[in-house]
């Protein structure tokens, strides 16, 4: 067993409400919604946080903003709008330290975040 839980989600170990996928990237509902819509977009390659990210890494997490563009199109959200997160350390709310994208929509949203 990986110690990686999304990694655990790609190889199907455990279970999730799967969306999309490519080669590169797998997307799926968070199973603790923040929003009407809120989908998860990692890469299958494992980076821990966005600090771990190098050069190489640019045009794969380039994917996962096409990635969340098609998604937020197929589900409904692109025209009123939506939020792309992803957070960095403890600091900044990560819990899982296999780099991800929030995808959240369907509610309107407040800037600053809070
Ligand atoms: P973070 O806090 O690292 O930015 O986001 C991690 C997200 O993963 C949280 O929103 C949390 O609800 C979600 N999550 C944690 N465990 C699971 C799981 O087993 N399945 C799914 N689908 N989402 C999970």
């Amino acid at each position: 067993m990986s110690e990686d839980l999304f990694l655990k989600i790609i190889s199907r170990e455990i279970p999730a409400d799967i969306i999309y996928e490519n080669n590169d990237v797998l997307a799926f509902r968070d199973i603790n919604p923040q929003a009407p819509l809120h989908v998860l977009i990692i890469p299958k390659l494992r980076v821990r946080t966005i600090n771990d990210m190098q050069t190489q890494h640019a045009e794969l997490f380039g994917k996962l903003f096409l990635a969340a563009r098609e998604i937020a199109l197929e589900q409904g959200v692109a025209e009123d709008g939506y939020r792309v997160v992803m957070n960095c350390n403890e600091g900044g709310g990560q819990t899982v330290f296999h780099v991800h994208l929030h995808l959240l929509g369907g509610r309107q949203f407040g800037w600053p975040p809070g």
